[in-house]
């Protein structure tokens, strides 16, 4: 599969079965036990960024830039927090959700635009990206990384599904039971792959975490300019 077609798939799940699920997700509804799982592990991916990001106290006003940023479960409490927060994502429907959910919150920020991350331009204090690379192959997470590198003044933060001997084994074994949810391919990132990506565009890894719980996993790293 090339990535224009990786790229199309990923847009069109998540503008149909994938907005379903994913908002459920991303909710706070009744779901089943394995998407209340990933609920609570995304849910700490996030809580660690905002706990690291609060910690600076340098929150308000700063310009964040979070690329693929869903229905806004980062943004809408970043902007909360004070932040200037421009936030997009390459699925009409996620974008839209989002919206409805910051009117619910009432606050006045973030911005939201339809986008694809390969397209964004402008300057950002912080670029933040998270869990998105898992829906990209090694080669096309590179550009990717690289190109949110160019965006960030001072910090770039990512999550990805570490390449870990345990994970390709569930892999590889969830691979035996094809299911609804399994509509896009996952793909694994190696961290010294990242970090080697972070390091030839200038940045050098300052914090770090993994959020594990049974069905979810991620690394979150945070890496600022040499
Ligand atoms: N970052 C959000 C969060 O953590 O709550 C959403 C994570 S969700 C698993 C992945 C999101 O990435 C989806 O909303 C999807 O539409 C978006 N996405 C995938 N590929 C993208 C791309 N090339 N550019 C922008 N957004 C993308």
């Amino acid at each position: 599969m090339n990535v224009a077609d990786d790229k199309t798939i990923v847009k069109d799940y998540f503008n149909s079965t994938g907005f379903d699920r994913w908002r459920r997700i991303y909710g706070d509804g009744e779901v089943n036990k394995v998407q209340l799982d990933i609920r609570n592990g995304h849910q700490q991916t996030v809580d660690t960024v905002l706990s690291w990001l609060k910690a600076d106290s340098n929150l308000a006003g700063l310009s964040i830039c979070d690329a693929g940023c869903g229905v806004g479960s980062l943004s809408i409490p970043l902007a909360e927090a004070g932040a200037k927060v421009y936030a997009s994502d390459i699925s009409e429907k996620m974008v839209e959700e989002a919206k409805q959910r910051v009117q619910t919150v009432g606050a006045e920020n973030p911005t939201f635009a339809v986008q694809d991350l390969e397209n964004l331009s402008g300057s950002y204090h912080t670029v933040i990206c998270l869990d998105v690379l898992i829906h990209y192959p090694q080669d096309k997470a590179a550009e990717m990384i690289s190109h949110l590198g160019s965006l960030a003044q001072s910090r770039i933060i990512l999550s990805f599904a570490p390449k870990t001997f345990a994970l390709s084994l569930l892999k590889k074994i969830g691979s035996f039971f094809p299911g609804a949810s399994k509509t896009t391919r996952a793909y694994l990132h190696r961290e010294a792959d990242v970090v080697k990506i972070l390091e030839s565009n200038g940045f050098s890894v300052q914090r770090q975490n993994m959020t594990k719980t049974r069905f979810y996993f991620s690394r979150i790293l945070e890496a600022t300019r040499k």
